[in-house]
């Protein structure tokens, strides 16, 4: 059995080869390594494949949100609401930009945004909401647009963790994640479910005048060529990185059933286990497994983490802090017992190794381990 790996991205290149190095040395032969039509393809074929009117690539997902939220023009010291429990970036960026981050808690099954919480958490300051579709599973994305459209929000989804997932709404129509609110962004990170060979990201709208102000951001906030109508950013898709997502773009398919195999496969060893929640399936969405995400008992979950490592088997901890108990996000003023389900999910949770190249044999390995553990 070959080393186990929280992602294994040497397999999936193995298998792509021909493809992928095809793809990049056709690059590297036209050196077109800024802009080239690689690019524009790939931000097409992406376009087609989530149904989204425009798709602006990018450096990375970070850039993604940042540039989204200065595309928007929100107003200095404007509130937009985040989950507290969730990777930094989208909360970063909010306060980068001198707008105000304010946390609300998650669910305590999916662990995306609660949008009860956010409702509460709405004041005359508020400008926007930030849902992140989390582990590969849609936020209660209708909730959150009604409440959004209510109040005259922007709804900006962080798409990282969830490209090719399907919100289903409440008539059964399907849409993907990342072209519901006014605006979507994902990363291409190489662990990411469509990832590259380095950095990368997009930016997803069906609004052609945000798609315009979005374009312009990343580009210097150039209208026409060394004519600037607003401050922007520098933030491009590398040719490279575009004909390899393009490669991919192809895969995704594949790659989101392989994930889903997988998931259901470990469920089939933890579905009785008392001491083990398996992830939890909204009725809303479907889940394409960014991360197997297990909870356990708060009091066992590090040493099954210690107990794993023994036997070279990886397992992460996404996340081990709630973001508004990080000395960066003390001026807030927040304190532990603020934000009940995600400061006890940080003690519950625990990711198991997931990827599209995972044996049956290497999951049976992994969940037995997990088992016996709890038998001991
Ligand atoms: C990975 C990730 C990002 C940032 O993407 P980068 O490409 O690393 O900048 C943002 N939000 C979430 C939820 C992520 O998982």
């Amino acid at each position: 059995m070959n080393q186990l790996q929280m992602v294994d991205l040497k397999g999936q290149y193995q298998r792509l080869k021909p493809q992928i190095d095809a793809a990049m040395q056709a690059v590297i032969d036209s050196t077109a390594f800024i802009n080239g039509p690689q690019v524009k393809t790939f931000a097409q074929n992406l376009s087609n494949y989530l149904q989204v009117a425009h798709v602006v690539p990018c450096a990375n997902g970070t850039d993604a949100l940042q540039i989204a939220l200065m595309a928007l023009d929100l107003p200095q010291g404007g509130e937009v609401i985040v989950p507290a429990f969730n990777y930094v970036a989208t909360a970063e960026v909010i306060a980068l930009l001198g707008l105000k981050p304010v946390f609300v808690d998650v669910l305590p099954d999916t662990f995306c945004i609660d949008p009860a919480k956010v409702r509460e958490a709405i004041t005359e300051k508020t400008v926007a909401i930030m849902p992140v579709h989390l582990f590969g599973q849609c936020a209660p994305m209708e909730e959150i647009m009604d409440l959004a459209i209510a109040q005259e929000l922007f709804v900006i989804e962080d798409n990282a963790q969830a490209i090719g997932a399907e919100y289903v709404d409440a008539e059964g129509g399907t849409s993907f994640a990342g072209t519901i609110g006014h605006v979507g962004t994902t990363s291409f990170f190489p662990s990411k479910n469509l990832g590259c060979m380095g950095d990368g990201g997009a930016i997803f709208t069906q609004d052609e005048d945000i798609a315009l102000v979005l374009q312009q951001t990343a580009n210097h906030g150039q209208h026409k060529k060394y004519h600037y109508s607003r401050v922007g950013v520098n933030s491009r898709l590398d040719t490279l990185q575009a004909a390899l997502l393009d490669v991919k773009l192809q895969h995704l398919d594949d790659f989101i059933l392989r994930r889903q195999k997988a998931a259901a496969f470990y469920d089939s060893f933890f579905a009785e286990a008392e001491q083990i929640q398996i992830p939890t399936l909204a009725p809303y969405s479907s889940h394409v497994f960014h991360q197997y995400t297990l909870r356990v008992p708060a009091e066992d979950r590090d040493a099954l983490k210690a107990y794993l490592h023994e036997k070279e088997i990886p397992s992460m901890i996404y996340y081990p802090v709630p973001l508004h108990l990080h000395e960066a996000y003390s001026f807030l003023g927040h304190k532990a017992g603020d934000f009940p389900v995600s400061e006890d999910l940080c003690q519950k949770v625990i990711s198991l190794p997931m990827h599209t190249e995972l044996t049956q044999e290497q999951q049976t390995f992994i969940a037995e381990a997990v088992l016996a553990f709890f038998k001991n």
